[in-house]
C-alpha cells in the first residue's frame, strides 16, 4: 500500500492509499466518488488506446506514425491554429504545448480563461489577497462559498477546510462559520449548521450585493429596508458582521459568480470590497481562493506567467508572442481560426452550440484518454496516458501549491503520455519546417 495523489480534481488530495503491484490497481482508500471514477478510467470501456484518423467520414484505428504525420500535415496547412485545453495534463506537457503553438504560430489557451482566470486578470489592476489550503485549515474562522458548489465539484474540499481542526486553534468546526451565497440550493447547503448563513441571492444580482456592501462599509445604515438582491436586511447585517469581524476569512469563488455576471465588473468590485474590509479591519483579514475544477488548470496560468509574463491566451507569430486582445471565445465567435488542437478537454460538449458547431466544421485534432463529444467529431485522435495514474510530473493545486505526481501503473502498451506525444509532434514539425 502506498500514499498517492489523486488527480481527479484540482484539490489533488495527497492522502489516497492505493494498493497496486505496478501493473494493476487493486484497491483505493480515501478517494471520493469522483476520485474513484477517475481511477476507474484506467479500465473504462470509454478508454481510447489506439490512435485514430478520419477516413471517408469514419474514425478508424491507425499507426502512431500515420496519426502523427496527419497531425503535422494539418498543422502545417493551417494559417491560424488554436491550441486549447491543457488543464488536466502536467506542467511539463503544458510547456510542450506552448512550444508547439510557438513554432506553429498559433494561439494557445486553457479552460482557465473561461473560468477562474478572469479573477487573476482583474487582479492585475486591483491586487488580490490569495490564500492556501493550509492557511484555511489552520486559521480560518469564516468560510464563504460564493457561487461555488464545492460539495459536488471538489468533493473533499469542505471536509478538509470546514470540518478540520487547525494547528493554531483549539477548536475546529465549532468556531468556523460557513456562509453560502448562491441562487440555487446546491448540495453544499446540506453541510450547514445552526450558526451558518445561507443566502439565496437572486440570479445575476451579485454585483448589486457587492456594491451595497461597499457602501455600507463607508456609510453605516445604508442597507435598504427591503434588503437587496433577494436577501433581507437582517441577513445582510449578519453577513457584514462576519466579514468585518472574522479573524481569518476566506471567500471561495466558483463558476456561479463568474458565469452569471460576465458583463459586469463583478470581480473588480469584489476585490475592491475585500481590500476595503482589510484596510478597515484591525485584527483580521479576508482572503480569496478561486475554485477551478480541472486538476492542473492553475498550472497552465503559472507556466504562461512564468515564461511569457502573461496569464493564459497567447498568440505567437514567427516564433514570438505578440500582443492580442483575442480570447478563446472571441476567436471562435469571429471564426478567427482554421484548425483546433485540443488536449484533454471536451469543447464540443462544454461550449455553447453556436461555438461548438464552428469548431466541428474545422480540422480537429484531439489528445485524450477517453471518448468524448470532441473525439467523436475529430479528424485525428491521439490516445494519452492518465496523468497521475500512468504518467507523472508537476501539477498545481487549486491554491497554486505545486504538487509532484507520480505514475502508479504503466499505461496500456502503445499509449504515450501527453508530454511524449507533444515532444514527438515538435520533433516532426521541426524536421520538415512549415
Ligand atoms: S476531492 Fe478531488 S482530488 Fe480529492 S479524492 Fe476527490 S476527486 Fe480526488
Amino acid at each position: 500500500m502506498k500514499r498517492e495523489v489523486c488527480t481527479g480534481c484540482s484539490l489533488l488530495c495527497d492522502d489516497i492509499i492505493v494498493r497496486s503491484d505496478g501493473l494493476f490497481i487493486d484497491e483505493i482508500y480515501g478517494a471520493c466518488l469522483k476520485g474513484k471514477e477517475h481511477f476507474d478510467q484506467v479500465i473504462s470501456p470509454n478508454r481510447i488506446v489506439k490512435p485514430m484518423i478520419r477516413k471517408e467520414g469514419k474514425l478508424i484505428s491507425t499507426s502512431w506514425d500515420e496519426a502523427l504525420n496527419k497531425t503535422i500535415e494539418l498543422i502545417k496547412e493551417s494559417k491560424d491554429p488554436i491550441f486549447y485545453g491543457f488543464s488536466t495534463v502536467t506542467s511539463e506537457a503544458q510547456l510542450k504545448g506552448l512550444e508547439l503553438a510557438r513554432i506553429a504560430s498559433g494561439y494557445i489557451d486553457s479552460n482557465s480563461s473561461i473560468c477562474h482566470g478572469q479573477v487573476l486578470d482583474v487582479a492585475k489592476k486591483t491586487g488580490i489577497s490569495l490564500t492556501t489550503l493550509s492557511e484555511i485549515i489552520n486559521k480560518a474562522d469564516l468560510i464563504i462559498l460564493w457561487g461555488a458548489n464545492a460539495a459536488e465539484s471538489i468533493p473533499r474540499l469542505l471536509g478538509k477546510i470546514v470540518f478540520s481542526r487547525g494547528k493554531f486553534r483549539m477548536t475546529g468546526r465549532e468556531i468556523k462559520t460557513l456562509i453560502i451565497i448562491d441562487p440555487v440550493k446546491t448540495a453544499s447547503f446540506n453541510v450547514m449548521g445552526v450558526r451558518d448563513i445561507a443566502l439565496r441571492i437572486e440570479p445575476g444580482k451579485d454585483f448589486e450585493l457587492i456594491k451595497m456592501l461597499k457602501e455600507e462599509c463607508c456609510t453605516e445604515n445604508s442597507i435598504p429596508e427591503k434588503g437587496i438582491a433577494g436577501i433581507d436586511k437582517s441577513d445582510l447585517k449578519r453577513l457584514l458582521v462576519q466579514l468585518t469581524n472574522a479573524e481569518y476569512g476566506v471567500i471561495i469563488l466558483g463558476q456561479g459568480i463568474l458565469q452569471a455576471n460576465q458583463k459586469l465588473n463583478v470581480i473588480e468590485e469584489l476585490l475592491e470590497l475585500v481590500e476595503m474590509i482589510n484596510n478597515k479591519q484591525e485584527r483580521g483579514r479576508i482572503s480569496l481562493m478561486t475554485m477551478g475544477g480541472h486538476s492542473n488548470m492553475v498550472g497552465f496560468d503559472q507556466m504562461t506567467l512564468t515564461f511569457y509574463g502573461k496569464r493564459g491566451g497567447i498568440k505567437f507569430e514567427n516564433g514570438n508572442p505578440i500582443d492580442s486582445d483575442d480570447n478563446i471565445i472571441s476567436k471562435i465567435t469571429r471564426d478567427n481560426f482554421d484548425l483546433m488542437f485540443v488536449v484533454g478537454s471536451d469543447p464540443i460538449a462544454h461550449f455553447p452550440k453556436a461555438l461548438s458547431s464552428k469548431i466541428a466544421k474545422k480540422p480537429l485534432i484531439v489528445i485524450d484518454n477517453k471518448k468524448s463529444a470532441t473525439t467523436m467529431v475529430a479528424d485525428v485522435v491521439l490516445p494519452s496516458s492518465i496523468t497521475g495514474i500512468e504518467s507523472g510530473g508537476l501539477m498545481f493545486r487549486l491554491d497554486m501549491t505545486p504538487i509532484n505526481v507520480k505514475p502508479i501503473i504503466k499505461p496500456p502498451s502503445n499509449v504515450l503520455s501527453d508530454q511524449e506525444i507533444l515532444e514527438k509532434l515538435i520533433e516532426k514539425f521541426k524536421g520538415g519546417g512549415k
